[in-house]
């Protein structure tokens, strides 16, 4: 079970990513990658060209915990 500043791999890229939080049944995390994402911002519009993919350092992002 993670606890809140454990190291754990990224299931996004496989790399290292820091727990920064964690739901109180334990089942969701929030964590920080510290690799680059590509990220889509996906604006709620029917413009699909607006859509943009950005490269990302240091994105939080939740997870469920195995
Ligand atoms: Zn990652």
């Amino acid at each position: 079970m993670p606890k809140i500043g454990d190291l754990i791999k990224c299931p996004e890229c496989g790399g290292e990513s820091r727990v920064v939080w964690v739901s109180q049944d334990a089942k969701l995390a929030a964590i920080k990658c510290t690799r680059y994402h590509n990220q889509i911002s996906r604006p709620p519009t029917k413009w699909a060209s607006n859509v943009e993919t950005k490269m990302k350092k240091g994105i939080v992002f939740l997870t469920d915990v195995v």
